[in-house]
């Protein structure tokens, strides 16, 4: 089941992120496009790498698990972005390149490891709710200092999905102050993860390395199964 209007959408998104790179006045190539393939088929992902295509990103584990495993033929870099459970830690680590999503203490401690070092990012709570996913502001820094000091674990800088409620670019505004912060303890965690489909503009304004985008490129998802 090809899909005639994938290649048309990823050059228009590209051309997006071109365009926004060039009104922030930043260099497109330091940006990294990561494509959200959730609830697609595998035969999906085969085709955005025909398309050149080469990151990859996922919210649930086993889903990301199989197509992993059905797609090891590519050389992809799979992006683990969805909330990671403690006791699915050691699995994700297996197949995922750079996990998007340490949130919480327990978790640092599930994914460090003496064997082999594995990309990661703090996710940031950017709404004042609890639960919504990340670490609130105020414990921002316990947890990046626990995630340096972990063996195992490279810190690559700071993620955020924006709140719906508010303009994304303030809200973005927020997680670069936070990503100063992170720098301030681990200077090599440059990176910000940031940016969707309907947002990835005002993230790249705001300094984001790192966009997740699925929807524009990939069509609307299927229901999940
Ligand atoms: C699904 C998802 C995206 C992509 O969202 P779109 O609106 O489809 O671009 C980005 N980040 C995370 C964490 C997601 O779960």
């Amino acid at each position: 089941m090809t899909d005639p209007g994938l290649g048309e959408r990823l050059a228009a998104v590209r051309a997006g992120i071109e365009d926004a790179a060039r009104v922030a006045g930043r260099n497109p190539a330091d940006l990294t496009t990561i494509v959200v393939t959730k609830f697609h088929p595998a035969s999906l992902i085969r085709e955005l790498a025909g398309f050149g295509v080469r990151d990859i990103g996922e919210n649930r584990h086993q889903e990301a698990q199989a197509k992993a495993s059905e797609l090891a033929d590519l050389d992809l870099t799979w992006h683990f972005v969805g909330q990671l459970q403690g006791k699915k830690a050691r699995q994700v680590r297996a197949y995922a390149q750079v996990i998007h999503s340490i949130d919480r203490p327990s978790l640092v401690q599930a994914l460090g490891s003496d064997e082999s070092s594995v990309d990661c990012f703090v996710q940031v709570n950017l709404t004042d709710q609890e639960g919504r996913g990340g670490v609130d502001l105020p414990g921002l820094e316990p947890l990046v200092e626990e995630v340096v000091a972990t063996a195992g674990l490279r810190l690559l800088g700071v993620m955020a999905v924006a709140p719906l409620d508010e303009e994304p670019r303030r809200a973005f505004a927020r997680l670069r102050a936070a990503s100063d912060r992170v720098r301030a303890l681990a200077p090599d965690a440059t990176s910000i993860s940031a940016g969707m489909s309907h947002d990835y503009a005002a993230a790249i304004a705001e300094g984001a390395t790192h966009l997740r985008i699925g929807t524009a490129i990939t069509g609307n998802r299927p229901t999940p199964g």
